[in-house]
């Protein structure tokens, strides 16, 4: 084939191809894709002036081929550096910032420039004829400006060469593929150019290698995905997992395993024929038919226990055929254990290290539930005064406190027990009715001291039991009712355990419904005074004591026992005594200057002097009323000597010196002293016959009451005997010296207008 032709042929075939390339570059996203479609097109010119020269027998388009040639290398050389510069920004210039080659574009427009002037200094290039395959063919013969541009050009050339070398030494080993491919034909475009230009070879073949340039830079830039730089990611990527990974050929035989997957088989990556057994050993036999599923598997138990998830995906290929699978085992035994400690935490309390109310309670429900056949007791812990115990010894100590009474509770248990701390000072046990040993539990909390090493206190605890006999109760109701009992713990050290029943519910009702509408019954008058007639020797009445009774409009007439005692426990007393002394002042008031030495004896609570001043409030009343303080007498009782005594004879003396007569209440009741009646600053002893007369021993609790009138008078106190029911009683109080009398055998307390009527004989 004439070689000329063909050669011709392939160049064409270049150019349609370049053509191509540059305007598929176009429609290219890529941002790269104008310098692809110029370099591709500024190859053209050069070629198709190669095709000039190798086709024609004429020498002027000989000559017009070279300059093409020639003038479009500056072109392409302009377009390489361009390209350069784009395609290899990411490497060479990591901070993405470029330096313009101005120089080198001024170099080849300079070229260019004098390539043109040599149709008028022809000292560039000419041509000459030789015969190629038997037509005249016209050889390039190079003058010095065609030195100058083969100089440019190498120099250009170099420099590009230059630049994708650098790119490869810089590049990651998995992109270097493609600065390597386009280096290489540049080098190899370059080789061949140089061979042509010394072999003065009439045709220059190296034009085949630019156009393979073109082609290239095209397919690198625009087409080529960098597959294997995926695979290599992706490979990358799986080794990295912290879950171990197995790939399995459709035969089921592990063909790869990362790092993890190789430490949980104990195989190397080259012996991966164990891998099967070893993930039997510790998995057990896992399910190869099945095509994906997952399991969860846990090995050991307890504290030791540990978690995997296991993953098993089939692989399909194009035609939906078992290519293979692979398997992931996720160790989530730490996550597991997170998530246990944090279910720790959330059901335990941090400081006793025991169930929190909320987590006690469901293990209650299910112990219920769970109906062993025992009867079981909910039993309600509670320290006494707790806030004391840390305002007085501070929070630390009480923490210890509360960490030994924590371990005390836990002494007592057996597995048979669930136990829960309540609240900051309270803890609930649920156990077996017959593993609750009361008289040990007494005895044991009757000892119970917290210490800190330095401090030893003891802490009064008691306890309220609720025997379940409603299992379907709410748990927190149970505890509840437990609770209740507690209410019936006195202050006494003796009993620590209060028992809930039925009576103890209906109390408890019976205070919170009483306690709630006390101020909506004093304001209505439902509380008031009846009077009860005090009389002296001669029968004749001299005063009265007033006592409070509640008409209530549900449970009618109430005595005081009925809400007194409920009202003194949590002192909403000072409410009902304060309406009753107003009372009574107001009495007092409107029987002044008809009856103005009746008096009226007020009771007051010993409760009364925790929360007010009561010297104050009752000099603030009788002034309030316009009443001489002689006749408002107030009682008390001997309880109140029993905490702070010292204040409260102060108080006395100032009620005292304030002008009121003090009684001294139900004397011989408790645990009054007669050494303690000469400090006692009172001016009435109220000796109560009911507290005399127990003995049925007649004659002895005569002699008693006999001394003690004698005694009193000694000391300047006047007595009253109260609870004087017969004239017998009556006669004898008299011969023995007592000076006034209440009692049943004169009246029983009446409304204030029956009063008036029976002591003034009015009928008010
Ligand atoms: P107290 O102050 O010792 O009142 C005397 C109590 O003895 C009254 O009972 C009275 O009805 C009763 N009594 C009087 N004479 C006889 C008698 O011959 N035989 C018998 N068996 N009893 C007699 P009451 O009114 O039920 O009051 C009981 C207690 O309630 C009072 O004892 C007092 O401690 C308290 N109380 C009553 N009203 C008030 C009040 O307004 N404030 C305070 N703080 N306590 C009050
Ligand atoms: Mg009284
Ligand atoms: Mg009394």
């Amino acid at each position: 084939m004439d070689q000329r032709l063909f050669y011709t042929s392939i160049l064409l075939a270049l150019v349609l191809l370049l053509l191509l390339c540059a305007s598929v570059a176009m429609r290219s996203r890529k941002e790269i894709r104008k310098y692809v479609a110029l370099l591709d097109l500024s190859l053209i010119p050069p070629m198709v002036g190669n095709m000039i020269i190798v086709g024609s027998s004429i020498r002027a388009r000989s000559l017009i081929g070279c300059y093409s040639y020639f003038i479009g290398m500056d072109l392409v050389m302009f377009a390489l550096v361009l390209f350069t510069n784009a395609y290899c920004r990411g490497v060479n210039s990591g901070s993405g910032k470029q330096h313009k080659p101005t120089l080198v574009y001024l170099l080849l427009l300079a070229d260019a420039v004098q390539l043109c002037l040599n149709p008028i200094f022809g000292h560039a290039f000419s041509v000459e004829s030789v015969e190629v395959q038997g037509r005249p063919y016209y050889r390039l013969v190079p003058g010095v400006g065609q030195i100058i541009h083969r100089v440019v050009d190498y120099l250009v050339a170099f420099a590009v060469i230059l630049i994708f070398i650098l790119a490869v030494i810089k590049t990651t080993r998995i992109n270097r593929e493609r600065y390597m491919v386009i280096l290489v034909s540049i080098i190899v475009v370059a080789v061949w150019e140089t061979f042509y230009i010394f072999s003065r070879t009439p045709i220059d073949r190296s034009m085949i290698g630019f156009g393979l340039i073109g082609i290239s830079s095209f397919y690198f830039s625009i087409i080529y995905r960098p597959l294997r730089l995926l695979d290599r990611m992706l490979s990358d990527i799986a080794s990295d997992l912290s879950q171990a990974l197995f790939v399995f050929d459709p035969e089921g035989k592990c063909i790869w395993a990362n790092q993890p997957g190789l430490r949980l088989a104990k195989v190397d990556a080259d012996r991966l024929d164990g891998v099967n057994e070893s993930l039997e050993r510790t998995f057990g036999s896992l399910d190869r038919e099945e095509k994906d599923w997952v399991q969860s598997i846990v090995i050991g138990f307890g504290d030791d226990a540990s978690y995997f998830l296991l993953q098993r995906r089939s692989i399909s290929d194009d035609r939906n055929r078992m290519a293979g699978s692979f398997l992931s085992v996720l160790d989530n035994t730490e996550e597991q254990q997170r998530i246990k400690r944090e279910l720790y935490n959330s059901t335990h309390d941090s400081l006793t290290g025991m169930y929190t109310k909320q987590h006690f309670f469901e293990k209650v429900r299910q112990k219920i539930d769970a109906g062993d056949g025992r009867k079981y007791l909910a039993v309600f812990v509670d320290v006494k005064n707790f806030k004391i115990v840390n305002d007085i010894f501070g929070s630390d100590f009480g923490d210890k406190a509360l960490q030994q009474l924590a371990d005390h509770i836990r002494s007592f248990m057996t597995y048979r027990c669930v136990y829960g701390r309540l609240a900051g000072d309270t803890f609930g046990v649920f156990v077996p009715a017959d593993e609750f040993d009361s008289a040990a539990i007494e005895s044991s909390l009757a000892a119970f001291s917290v210490t800190d090493g330095v401090l030893e206190h003891h802490i009064l605890v008691n306890l309220g039991v609720y025997e379940v006999t409603e299992p379907s109760l709410d748990v927190s109701v149970m505890f509840d009712r437990a609770h209740l009992a507690l209410s019936v713990v006195g202050d006494e050290y003796k009993t620590h355990i209060a028992y809930y029943d039925s009576k103890l519910r209906e109390m408890v009702m019976w205070d919170q419904q009483i306690s709630a509408s006390l101020h909506g019954a004093i304001e209505s008058m439902q509380i008031m005074p009846y009077l009860q007639p005090i009389a002296d020797s001669q029968g004749r009445v001299v005063g009265a004591e007033a006592l409070a009774r509640w008409i209530h409009p549900e449970h009618g007439f109430l005595p005081p026992y009925k809400f007194i005692p409920v009202f003194e426990k949590n002192g909403m007393i000072l409410d009902v005594d304060r309406h009753m002394w107003r009372c009574a002042c107001k009495i007092l008031s409107q029987w002044q200057g008809s009856h103005d030495d009746m008096f009226i004896s007020v009771n007051i609570s010993p409760k009364d002097f925790y929360f007010t001043d009561v010297v104050e409030e009752i000099t603030g009343l009788v002034r309030e009323y316009g009443i001489r303080p002689e006749v408002l007498r107030v009682e008390i009782t001997e309880t109140v000597f029993m905490s702070d005594a010292v204040e409260k004879m102060n108080i006395l003396a100032r009620l005292r010196e304030a002008g009121f007569v003090v009684e001294m209440d139900d004397f011989g009741s408790g645990y009054s002293s007669l050494s303690l009646l000469k400090d006692m600053p009172v001016d009435v002893l109220k000796i109560d016959m009911r507290f005399l007369s127990y003995t049925n021993d007649g004659g002895r609790a005569a002699t008693i009451v006999k001394h003690i009138i004698q005694l009193s008078d000694d000391l300047g106190i006047d007595s009253l005997t109260e609870g004087v029911e017969t004239g017998t009683q009556y006669e004898k109080l008299a011969e023995m010296g007592c000076k006034l009398f209440q009692g049943y055998y004169f009246a029983k307390p009446m409304p204030v207008s029956e009063f008036e009527g029976f002591a003034f004989g009015t009928d008010g």
